[in-house]
């Protein structure tokens, strides 16, 4: 099957590109720049030579028609998967380095789909845990989030703090794309799938270039400050909202899962890949116990007490039992998932 994957440099974007590619499907990818091409060509050299793997540049996602270009020039391919969307807390400007790029990047590639590739049958988006959960709710244990569960956020807010506009670009850049699809430009021309997963742990993929371990994306981030022995010296940081967490080989799963191997039963489906609850009490005990080279920046039980899970009675509730029918793959443990994140960061 012929792929078009969006972000190709990016974390989970690098382990689909990986399965995908073992797979054997025909894979075109999308970056900023020519040295990131030129590293996922490098990374793949049979591919590349072959035409199993084009990368191709989009240096702005947020422009409009930023993706005619590529769709036309491959207008056979019949999945889309699109990943790009900023993720980091390093902007000025919200509007502008968050949601425009979410938003636009993704009407943009859902537009370019309509007016230049009809032999796509089925895109999937990855969106995000931010687009279900509602901040108001997060310490509330009635209340359960679901594939079905929106955050109510709206443009108004993203002032509020870094993590509101993160939310935002999800939560609107979602909705950008079912109503693209239900009643929009779309409707009836392919079908949509979304991922959304919470934080997302695990290993970096071959082909994803991390010039040191300050450079490793957001949601591992905490991980490199734990064994640079930030949280001994700072304090073990309090867990957050999000306590529930997912490994980036079980996300890259879901997109190809969802993609190119399940039929009509995903088609309009949300799927809410989690594999369970975390903290970073935990994450810690999980380095101490399987690198002793680490023990001594891993700080004591006292020092780990700031980080632990919310207490049962100060939580939310979570529910993905219908995601876990459609994808039917058992999940990686956390255990796993955080030992391998901590080989990848070791190796930089
Ligand atoms: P990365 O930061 O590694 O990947 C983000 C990707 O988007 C990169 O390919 C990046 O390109 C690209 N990108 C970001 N901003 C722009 C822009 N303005 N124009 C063009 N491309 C851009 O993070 P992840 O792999 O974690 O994120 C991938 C997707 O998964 C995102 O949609 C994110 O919202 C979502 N997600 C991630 C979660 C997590 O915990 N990691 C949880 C839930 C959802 P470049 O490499 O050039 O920067």
């Amino acid at each position: 099957t012929k792929v078009l994957l969006t972000g190709g440099s990016g974390f989970i974007a690098a382990h689909i590109l990986d399965q995908l590619l073992s797979k054997g499907h025909t894979v075109v990818t999308t970056v900023r720049s020519e040295d990131k091409a030129a590293r996922i060509r490098a990374a793949y050299p049979e591919q590349s030579a072959s035409g199993a793997l084009t990368v191709a540049i989009v240096s702005d996602i947020a422009q409009p028609n930023a993706f005619d270009e590529v769709v036309a020039a491959h207008s056979d391919v019949e999945v889309v998967l699109h990943t790009a969307s900023p993720f980091h807390f390093k902007f000025k400007d919200p509007q502008k380095e968050l949601i425009s790029p979410a938003v636009n990047g993704t009407t943009g590639i859902l537009s370019a789909i309509t007016r230049f590739a009809p032999s796509v049958r089925r895109v999937v988006i990855t969106s995000s845990f931010a687009a279900i959960i509602d901040e108001a709710k997060v310490t509330d244990p009635s209340h359960t989030f679901t594939e079905v569960s929106w955050n109510p956020v709206t443009l108004a807010d993203i002032h509020n703090s870094p993590a509101t506009a993160y939310r935002a670009s999800k939560t609107l850049a979602e909705k950008a794309a079912w109503d693209f699809v239900n009643s929009g430009e779309g409707k009836g021309k392919f079908d949509l799938v979304t991922i959304n997963p919470p934080m997302v742990f695990g290993p970096l993929a071959k082909a994803q270039y991390v010039s040191s371990p300050e450079a490793v994306n957001t949601s591992n981030e905490r991980i490199v400050d734990l064994v640079k022995g930030r949280w001994k010296t700072n304090g073990t940081p309090a867990t957050g909202a999000a306590i529930i967490w997912v490994d980036v080989r079980d996300v890259a799963r879901a997109h190809v899962k969802a993609g190119l191997e399940l039929g009509e039963e995903v088609s309009g489906k949300r799927l809410f890949v989690v594999s369970g609850e975390f903290s970073n009490a935990e994450i810690a005990r999980v380095v101490k116990k399987r690198f002793p080279e680490f023990e001594g920046v891993v700080p004591d039980e006292e020092g780990l007490k700031t980080g632990e899970i919310p207490p049962e009675d100060k939580r939310f509730r979570w529910d993905n039992s219908a995601t876990r029918r459609l994808l039917g793959f058992e999940w990686i443990g956390l255990e796993e998932s955080i030992v391998d994140a901590v080989e990848s960061i070791k190796a930089l």
